[in-house]
């Protein structure tokens, strides 16, 4: 082992892999930042801070100011809750992606970008799909892990992130005692 290789669960991690410490952590040091930010008892005051700003939105650069939390539509024609077009282990990701049990792809209704080369027009311009609660969202993302894909893998996701925060205080209580969210 060279000088900066480092011990990553037992095993040896090259140093081509773990840039001298600098790019893999230990399992056993890394606590998520949401996990974390639960913990120390923050996380619901932010998803509430999440869930305020869609009163004014500018969660993206688009900065349209207008009011998501009653609906109002923007250029990304999202209102208050995230719409979710599919999701299933998707298996035409990159192999370090995919691995063998495919990467955990939720694709999301509407966008904030007008790409020409869009190849997913149905769901990001016609806004495919159906809403769902933070809590049907944390839910698939869940079953998404339950039948062993590798990550969970947002398309395109910029527009409904405060979605993402309210999922934690609903969703972690939950995940500790083992209990379903629906
Ligand atoms: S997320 Fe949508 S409504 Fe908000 S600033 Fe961007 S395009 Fe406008």
């Amino acid at each position: 082992m060279r000088p900066f290789d480092c011990i990553v669960n037992g095993d040896a991690t090259p140093f081509e892999l773990n840039g001298g410490g600098r790019f893999t952590l230990s399992r056993q040091d890394f606590v998520p930042a949401y996990v974390k930010a639960f913990e120390e008892g923050v996380l619901h005051e932010r998803a509430q801070q999440a869930i305020e700003a869609l009163r004014s939105c500018r969660v993206c650069p688009r900065d349209c100011e207008i009011d998501r939390f009653n609906n109002k539509i923007g250029v990304c024609k999202s209102g208050r809750l995230a719409r979710v077009a599919s999701a299933f282990p998707h298996f035409g990701e990159e192999d370090c992606l995919r691995g063998w049990n495919g990467s955990g792809t939720i694709f999301f209704g509407w966008c904030n970008l007008r790409c020409v080369f869009c190849q997913n027009f149905e769901t990001s311009q016609f806004g495919e799909g159906a809403e769902v609660t933070a809590c049907e969202l944390a839910q698939i993302m869940l079953d998404l892990q339950r039948i062993g894909c590798h990550n969970i893998n947002f398309v395109t996701p910029e527009h409904v992130v405060p979605r993402f925060q309210t999922m934690g205080p609903r969703a972690l209580p939950k995940i500790s005692r083992g209990q379903r969210l629906r």
